[in-house]
């Protein structure tokens, strides 16, 4: 079955075809961050419009990279939410509109289910049951997934996602948007001597996280700096390092916790924050202390993608969901939890 995903739920256009046989057959993706960079962070309405010009031209693009025809196509799926409402509507009436030309089936999936099962693409694929940290722009979650739409929500953040956080924490530090890779670049550079931040959440039992102090912290600790007349690029940096040491370290325990509390050996990490290169080193480094290992999704599948979404989509096509003709779904507000196991 050749599955033709679209992902439209924020500021990157992501088309792929997915074949249920052959696996990843082709993938693009336009991202709108240029545009968005002069505003410091997603415009609703632009990102919407956006979508609407560059949908079209993507599909074809991979489907003439793949040699092959719309009439080929089997099926067609699209992320259905959670993202911005009108960002989705373009993906879903493009879905919808293809799949009844074609007389194909289309299904709306779950953008945070497309990022959970994006190491699923790679070459060692990690096996079911597993413990997952989604690390994304809009979301800090641990989940246990015994297997496609098996999800036990073990632990979230309460306030700021940590991807939300590193794009805080780079507009404090006068960095571009999106902030993770520049903070994490910036940090580089940073002595993880010179100060030291906060581990929120991490003294008490439990599995949430909550972000928004360490933005704080960091937004007082630039001021204090400011004051004294020492906030040069070197101390710019020392406050990037010591900010990424604490989130990735808030991570790492939570995350070890997890592994402990559930008993599994296999922890996924997906998102647009699980390319970052320090938190995986730390956890490469916990997850062989207690043999066990860590999965992540390649570089470009971390943050978001068409392929994720034509791969959770043809899971469930396989498993014989699919929408009803006409009704496309656009859910901007969506838990995870409530998915279910295709019948
Ligand atoms: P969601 O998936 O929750 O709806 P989103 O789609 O906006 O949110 P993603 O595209 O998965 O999120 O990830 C984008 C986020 O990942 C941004 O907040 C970005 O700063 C962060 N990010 C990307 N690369 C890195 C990195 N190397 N280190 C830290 N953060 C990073
Ligand atoms: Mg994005
Ligand atoms: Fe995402």
């Amino acid at each position: 079955m050749l599955v033709l995903g679209i992902e439209t739920s924020c500021d990157e256009t992501g088309v792929a075809l997915y074949d249920t046989e052959l696996g990843l057959v082709a993938d693009a993706l336009y991202s709108q961050v240029a545009m968005h960079a002069e505003y410091g962070g997603v415009v609703p309405e632009l990102a919407s419009r956006d979508h609407t010009r560059r949908l079209l031209p993507l599909i074809q693009q991979v489907l003439d990279e793949a040699g092959v025809t719309r009439t080929e196509l089997d099926a067609i799926t699209y992320t259905a939410g959670p993202g911005l409402v009108g960002a989705l509507m373009v993906g879903a009436s493009t879905a919808h509109g293809m799949a009844r030309a074609l007389g194909i089936p289309v299904l709306g999936v779950h953008h945070m289910e497309g990022h959970l099962l994006a190491p699923m693409l790679e070459p060692t694929p990690p096996a079911f049951p597993f413990v997952a940290l989604l690390v994304s722009g809009g979301h800090t979650q641990l989940v246990e997934v015994q297997g496609l739409g098996c999800y036990r929500l073990l632990g979230e953040s309460v306030d700021d996602a940590a991807g939300e956080a590193f794009d805080k924490a780079a507009k404090m530090l006068g960095l571009d948007y999106p902030g993770g890779p520049r903070v994490a670049k910036l940090a580089e550079e940073g002595d993880p001597g010179r100060f030291r931040f906060p581990r929120p959440m991490t003294d008490r039992p439990g599995l949430d996280f909550s972000f928004s102090g360490l933005k704080t912290h960091t937004l007082t600790t630039l001021r204090k700096l400011e004051q004294e007349g020492g906030l040069d690029d070197q101390a710019r940096a020392d406050v990037a390092r010591a900010f990424e040491e604490a989130v990735v370290d808030t991570l790492v325990i939570k995350c070890r916790r997890a592994l402990d509390d559930t008993g599994l050996k296999r922890l996924v990490v997906a998102g647009g924050v699980s390319a970052n290169v320090r938190l995986r080193e730390r956890l490469e480094r916990e997850t062989d202390k207690r043999s066990a290992q860590a999965f992540y999704p390649r570089g470009r599948f971390c943050t978001d993608n068409g392929a994720m979404i034509a791969y959770v989509g043809a899971q469930r096509l396989l498993a014989g969901e699919h929408d009803e003709i006409g009704i496309m779904k656009a859910t901007p507000r969506w838990p995870m939890e409530t998915l279910a196991a295709p019948r």
